[in-house]
């Protein structure tokens, strides 16, 4: 096994100096360079050496490596093809890890899942995430519905504060209904900018999101109550009413009330104060009109 590991300031510089590697801001290159802060993602993630890991971004392989070490099986998903040869430099001594040159948003996970894992290997997708796109590959991975136990990801400070929020907190909208409505999310621990090469202009938070096996709540259409419960935080200042009222054209202020009367919940809250459960019962009441 190489020592030292990759993830330690000086293994890095020599690496990114070696392959005279310039970062991309445009692709959120923020390299890890503190093992500890590895150990303990890989900890929170619950890997072990049965797991099979998907990992997002790889950079010059530091997460990846732990990861190699800690679990049965990596596949790791890098964008910039300039990282390709480093890879497989930095990654040479460890043969239970596949780099898969593409763009995690165009990726057919299903099938890479398919192709290298075993049937019933527990699955978690660990990653140190681009923070440009943070939202848009974690609402991929969970609307794509991957058979996986867990998401640990590394991700803007303010972002997992509001994935993880609950009703009456400012960070909550709808966002924290969505994620919540697949996983269940627990911010982990916060990293230091130290951590990395080079520092993020963010604070960053490792978020754990546990997949559960079926949403809390039944809903009669996933698309409409997810389109429910973003009209209800178009406006935050606004109450439920008006904002319903925007949203559905088909139905008069009056009846809305009528509705929301019905299922007892007050037309003069606003959309952050309503739970999960309370947002389903208002999609499946708005669904049957
Ligand atoms: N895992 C490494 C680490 O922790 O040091 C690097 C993390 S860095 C924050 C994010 C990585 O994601 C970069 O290597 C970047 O090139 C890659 N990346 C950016 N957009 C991507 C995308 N759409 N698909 C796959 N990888 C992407």
């Amino acid at each position: 096994m190489p020592k030292p590991f990759i993830a330690t300031p000086n293994k890095t510089k020599d690496i990114l100096k070696k392959h005279q590697f310039a970062f991309k801001k445009s692709l959120g290159q923020n390299f890890l360079v503190d093992v500890n802060v590895l150990g303990r993602i890989i900890e929170h993630a619950g890997i072990d050496l049965h797991s099979g890991v998907i990992e997002i971004g790889p950079g010059i392989g530091s997460l990846t490596e732990q990861l190699a070490i800690h679990s049965d099986q990596v596949i790791a998903y890098e964008i910039d093809q300039r990282l390709l040869p480093i890879l497989e430099d930095t990654l040479q001594a460890y043969e239970n890890t596949k780099v898969i040159h593409a763009d995690i948003l165009q990726a057919d996970v299903h099938a890479a899942i398919r192709d290298n894992f075993t049937e019933n290997q527990p699955i978690h997708v660990v990653a140190n995430l681009p923070y440009y796109i943070t939202t848009p590959i974690l609402m991929k991975l969970l609307q794509d519905k991957l058979p996986v136990s867990s998401l640990t990801v590394m991700i803007q400070k303010e972002v997992a504060d509001r994935m993880a929020a609950q009703p009456n907190s400012k960070s909550y909208g709808s966002l924290s209904v969505a994620v919540q409505y697949y996983t269940e999310a627990e911010v982990a621990m916060h990293v230091p900018k130290q951590a990395f090469i080079p520092p993020p202009n963010v604070t960053s938070s490792v978020l754990k999101l546990t997949m559960r096996e079926k949403p809390p709540v039944s809903v009669r259409d996933e698309e409409q109550f997810f389109s429910v419960v973003r009209a209800c935080f178009v406006h935050r200042r606004k109450t439920l009413l008006n904002n319903l009222a925007n949203y559905s054209k088909a139905l008069s202020k009056q009846q809305l009330t009528i509705l929301l009367n019905r299922i007892g919940i007050s037309q003069t809250r606003r959309g952050e104060s309503l739970s999960i459960a309370e947002f389903a019962e208002l999609a499946n009441a708005l669904y049957e009109t």
